[in-house]
């Protein structure tokens, strides 16, 4: 029983640099973050182990004894820590991500070729909700359902509610979803509420990114108007990579949807669960309802302010002129750049972001923004003072895009800006997160 940097030198070095890197960059990525140790050493268990179809009390293998009391616990966990009452929420702990617990529910309430409205991909929404271009359907969501996709009003940067309202009459679709991968603030639960039950859709949430902020209540609350809620819970929630769907115990609209979801997880689409992911959950729902994480989520939540007011002050455009949550998205284009150079440029200075696309991009192949989180540094200890300086840092790379462009022939800086201006230059659009 070797351990691993004995067995396997090779993969234990990767490991190792990987490690230094998170460790020593600026990370800034809105959808990752720090996991604790404690939810790490559940990860790396002899859960992995074990095999467990089915749920708790109702499983296809023997010796699940312990598994069901930890499934079990999760369930109870996931419960309070998003402060639901068990007679009327339920919740499946088993989806194996985000994309997968969406598709479940898909799978669950809709048919094939049923249609649903989701946010538009570049304007903020995520594949998984449904993308798809006028050339081909990307995303499995539009591949084996009718996509109409809603935007948001781009002089504003808000969810157009009424164009939604007004297509939703129109498109009659079976589902609308509420939730996004890179939109600075609320949604309005309420008025999706009032246009899905207006032409008789599901109403769901996806609160993969602001799952963490839900549940120290820093953020509205889409339990209060939504049918159904999926959220990953490695992004603000701080747990190991997973996912979860809440779902109403009574039937709506003439179905069960706990029955309806729980047999979409399995035998729908998944096999086991990954027990050692439901621990390492269990114990982060566990943290999620603690005094510490509360102010964790506050922090993340005024830290996004200071950043977002600074890059303000330093006279950059805000797509909705600022953040109610835990990222901000920086219109880059009226200085004549894009969102590809900057995070390449900032990627060398060990300043890890996304570029990403802001409403009324030209082509979704070049995006004019740059997609900026908070929950990660927090975690690791920054106050608003820090993310100020962090706003400057980014600008400093932003002036440093912008003075390359007339670096002097034959530079180092010149050579390095013809390469990232070039074609080549690889300008691929933020589809994953
Ligand atoms: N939903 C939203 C809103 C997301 O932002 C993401 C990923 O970033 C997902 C779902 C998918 O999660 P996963 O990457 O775990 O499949």
């Amino acid at each position: 029983d070797f351990n691993l940097s004995e067995s396997d030198p090779e993969v234990q070095s990767i490991i190792d640099k990987e490690k230094e890197r998170q460790f020593k960059s600026l990370e800034l990525i809105a959808s990752e973050n720090f996991t604790s140790r404690a939810v790490m050493e559940a990860v790396g268990s002899c859960l992995t182990n074990k095999y467990s179809e089915g749920l708790p009390g109702k499983r296809y293998y023997g010796g699940n004894e312990y598994i069901d009391e930890l499934e079990t616990l999760c369930q109870q966990r996931a419960l309070e820590a998003f402060h639901l009452d068990g007679k009327i929420w339920g919740v499946n702990v088993q989806p194996l991500s985000g994309s997968p617990a969406n598709f479940e529910v898909y799978t669950a309430i809709l048919n094939p070729h049923d249609r649903i409205m989701g946010l538009d991909l570049p304007h903020g929404g995520h594949l998984s909700h449904g993308f798809m271009t006028p050339k081909r359907r990307v995303s499995g969501t539009s591949i084996y359902f009718e996509s109409m996709p809603y935007r948001l009003d781009e002089s504003t940067g808000l969810v157009n509610y009424e164009m939604l309202e007004k297509t939703a009459i129109l498109f009659r679709p079976k589902l609308i979803i509420a939730g996004a991968s890179a939109y600075p603030r609320d949604f309005d639960y309420p008025c999706m509420r009032k246009i899905a039950d207006a032409v008789g859709a599901f109403l769901m949430a996806d609160m993969a990114h602001i799952s963490g902020l839900v549940a120290a209540s820093v953020v509205a609350n889409p339990f209060e108007y939504c049918d159904v809620v999926t959220t990953t819970t490695h992004k603000s929630l701080r747990g190991p990579r997973g996912g979860m769907i809440f779902f109403k115990k009574d039937p709506i609209l003439g179905v069960d949807l706990e029955s309806a979801i729980n047999n979409a997880v399995f035998p729908g689409l998944q096999g086991g669960p990954h027990n050692h992911t439901i621990g390492g959950l269990a114990v982060c729902l566990k943290h999620a309802q603690s005094p510490e994480f509360k102010n964790y989520q506050n922090k993340v939540v005024s830290n996004c302010k200071a950043l977002a007011e600074r890059l303000f002050e330093l006279g950059y455009n805000l797509v909705s002129g600022g953040s109610d949550n835990h990222l901000v998205l920086v219109d880059l284009r009226p200085l004549g750049i894009d969102g590809a150079r900057v995070e390449k440029i900032l990627d060398m200075a060990s300043i890890t972001l996304n570029k990403n696309s802001v409403p009324g991009d030209k082509s979704a192949l070049v995006p004019g923004g740059i997609r900026i989180g908070t929950p990660a540094m927090t975690t690791r200890g920054f106050t608003e003072k820090e993310f100020v300086s962090v706003a400057d840092f980014i600008h400093e790379g932003v002036q440093i895009t912008l003075e390359a462009k007339q670096a002097s022939p034959g530079s180092k800086l010149q050579d390095f800006m013809k390469f990232v201006t070039s074609k080549d230059f690889p300008l691929a659009h933020r589809i994953s997160d």
